[in-house]
């Protein structure tokens, strides 16, 4: 096709959906050769159901320890509790970026979180049937067992990852902070190459560097929950538009305007057909 001029390209990108905030990263963009998402909210909808409690009484706790968090874990619980919460049961709610949280509820003290955080409480917990995202309850030294929550892999998710392979891109990379069983089951679904799991946001911004090394030119697609760090680090940081929050807005080089993973792939085109030779 015929060669873009520099702002064309930068257009032609935007009328595609893709907000680039530079003629560099356009440039950059042809050249990503790996591109690490983050799972929850980028791959997945970030729109959890309950699917499984180890009992049922476990709900009103979830939902009373979950009830100041604005993770979508922590809504999700919420909403399938139902009834109203008397928020004066709360009090000293604290939460842990990529592990879960601690609050006094009733003047008792919970954790609710995940098998990293309860390993690191001393706690053992149960294994469910389902497949999906662990909530641990304990209160003070004792387990009570667990809620399951699963989420959604996004329309464009699959067809997303096929274009990067047929745009050339070598590798596809997942790096989340949930467990290893959920991490798999979504990466072989999606088609996704290489995955990290339980990671801290710290861990995540760590496996960033080492992708980076060997002269790997890396994208990080991610929606800004607890991974802000990683999009800023990145050569090229892709944040989601639409469930993105402002700070992932703010950290990223480019913004899929309406969360579309295949756009990605048809910005690469773009970067392709544009002419970067001032003239
Ligand atoms: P991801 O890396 O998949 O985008 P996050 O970094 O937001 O996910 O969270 C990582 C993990 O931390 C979750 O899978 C969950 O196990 C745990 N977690 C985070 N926030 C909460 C919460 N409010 N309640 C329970 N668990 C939580
Ligand atoms: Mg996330």
């Amino acid at each position: 096709s015929v060669p873009l001029g520099l702002y064309a390209g930068i257009g032609k990108a935007s009328a595609l959906g893709v907000l680039v905030k530079g003629g560099n990263y356009l440039e950059l963009l042809k050249d990503i050769d790996t591109v690490v998402f983050d799972k929850t909210g980028t791959l997945t909808k970030g729109e959890f159901e309950v699917v499984e409690t180890s009992n049922d009484d476990l709900l009103e706790i979830g939902a009373y320890g979950e009830y100041m968090s604005n993770h979508p874990i922590a809504r999700s619980i919420v909403k399938a509790y139902g009834k109203e919460i008397d928020s004066s049961r709360i009090e000293d709610f604290k939460e842990i970026a990529g592990k879960g949280l601690t609050v006094v509820i009733d003047h008792q003290h919970y954790y609710l979180g995940n098998e990293k955080y309860f390993k690191e409480l001393n706690l053992s917990v149960l294994q469910p049937e389902k497949i999906g995202t662990m909530v641990h309850i304990a209160c003070g030294d004792q387990y009570l067992g667990y809620i399951v929550v699963a989420d959604v892999i996004k329309e464009s998710t699959i067809p997303g990852i096929q274009d990067l392979k047929k745009a050339h891109v070598k590798q596809t990379v997942m790096l989340t902070g949930d467990h290893s069983t959920v991490a798999n089951d979504i990466a072989t679904r999606t088609g996704i190459d290489q995955v990290y799991s339980d990671l801290l946001p710290q861990d995540k911004v760590s496996q960033l560097e080492n992708l980076m090394s060997d002269e790997h030119v890396v994208a990080f697609v991610g929606d800004g929950i607890n991974d802000a760090p990683v999009l800023a680090r990145s050569d090229i940081g892709i944040a989601m538009g639409g469930v993105g929050s402002d700070v992932a807005i703010e950290a990223a080089d480019v913004v899929l305007m309406s969360d579309d993973i295949t756009a990605i792939a048809k910005a690469i085109d773009v970067s392709h057909y544009t002419n970067f030779i001032l003239k």
